[in-house]
């Protein structure tokens, strides 16, 4: 990766549309270049953010977009609305479908509306050989499921587990699977099963992400959670397994190039 400096980071998952950043965007942009941020996926949650996050990955050099409907957002999802996704998947910033998957723990939307919203986007993932960003909370054994059952029948890219919450045991079947999994802010919190992925697994299986504005990692924890910040959790894990920043940031923004097949 000619001309990069020493640390090269990508935040693979981060919600940089959304209004807790309007007043500051330029700036919460500058200072995720100055922390070494060279990509920054912008993830979609519906279809206004999905094309706000385009909006962004036009406007912004270095950032990308994802375009799907968050469990949360799953009994939104309307029968064409795979159409209309399938159409903005087609812009060439676009590089995965998501965030979708399960939330059995906040149930925003009735569950059967989520695993609905959940295959229909991983057909349609499937169809257009793209990856996808999966959002699993307290579902593990539904999304691991339809994932096995998705991923058996797919030979293209499979995707990414983000801010993976499971347990070593449950990564290492993703892994093996075919799946990347992406560490967030927990990893830097007392207690987090993420400390034990971090430890255990392949650093060519992991990722790294913001969440942001969401899961704000130590010592900001609490206040508002931006891109460049995902420097503190390529720290925590160079921590964490005893080995240097740079190699975690290098690696894990190498795995985030070649899952996206971002052109930088
Ligand atoms: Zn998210």
């Amino acid at each position: 990766m000619p001309g990069w400096g020493a640390a090269v980071l990508v935040d693979s998952h981060s919600h940089i549309s959304m209004r807790q950043f309007d007043k500051d965007r330029d700036q919460v942009m500058a200072r995720a270049r100055d922390a070494g941020v060279v990509a920054i996926i912008d993830v979609g949650l519906d279809l206004e953010s999905s094309r706000a996050a385009i909006g962004l990955a036009e406007r912004y050099a270095g950032v990308f977009a994802t375009v799907g409907f968050h469990p949360h957002s799953a009994s939104q999802m309307k029968d064409d609305d795979v159409d209309r996704l399938a159409e903005l998947a087609q812009h060439p910033r676009v590089v995965a479908i998501g965030e979708t998957g399960l939330d059995f723990y906040r149930n925003r939307s009735p569950r059967e509306a989520q695993i609905t919203a959940f295959k229909r986007q991983l057909e349609l993932a499937h169809r257009l050989g793209l990856p996808v960003v999966v959002h699993s909370r307290q579902a593990n054994d539904e999304v691991l499921g339809i994932l096995a059952d998705w991923a058996g029948g797919s030979s293209g890219p499979l995707g990414v587990l983000h801010c993976f919450s499971g347990d070593k045991e449950l990564g290492r079947r993703y892994v093996e699977m075919g799946f990347l999994l992406s560490i967030a802010g927990p990893v830097t919190y007392s207690k987090s099963s993420a400390v034990e992925v971090a430890r255990e697994l392949p650093l060519d299986k992991l990722l790294i992400e913001t969440d942001c504005p969401f899961l704000t990692p130590e010592p900001y924890r609490g206040k508002r959670n931006e891109p460049a910040y995902v420097s503190l959790v390529a720290e925590r894990i160079a921590e964490i397994r005893g080995v240097s920043v740079d190699m975690v940031a290098q690696r894990t923004a190498e795995n985030a190039i070649r899952l996206f097949q971002l052109p930088v």
